[in-house]
């Protein structure tokens, strides 16, 4: 079997191809991605914390 392709991946932001073992292809890229990590972090925080208020609210109220 010819391999035609050499191995690479896709950059996680904007699909160009880039070098196996790297996930984003430019700095631009790097800082979106950054970002949109952060912004995932933060709603997860906000769900535990609201889970969190659920239950003290379900512990003060629930009897
Ligand atoms: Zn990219």
């Amino acid at each position: 079997m010819a391999e035609s392709v050499p191995q690479h991946a896709h950059c996680q932001m904007c699909g160009k191809s880039i070098p196996y073992g790297e996930t984003l292809c430019s700095e631009e890229c790097k800082q979106k991605y950054q970002k949109l990590l952060r912004r995932r972090k933060l709603i997860v925080y906000l769900m535990y914390g609201m889970l969190a208020a659920l239950i003290v609210f379900f512990v003060l109220y629930g009897k």
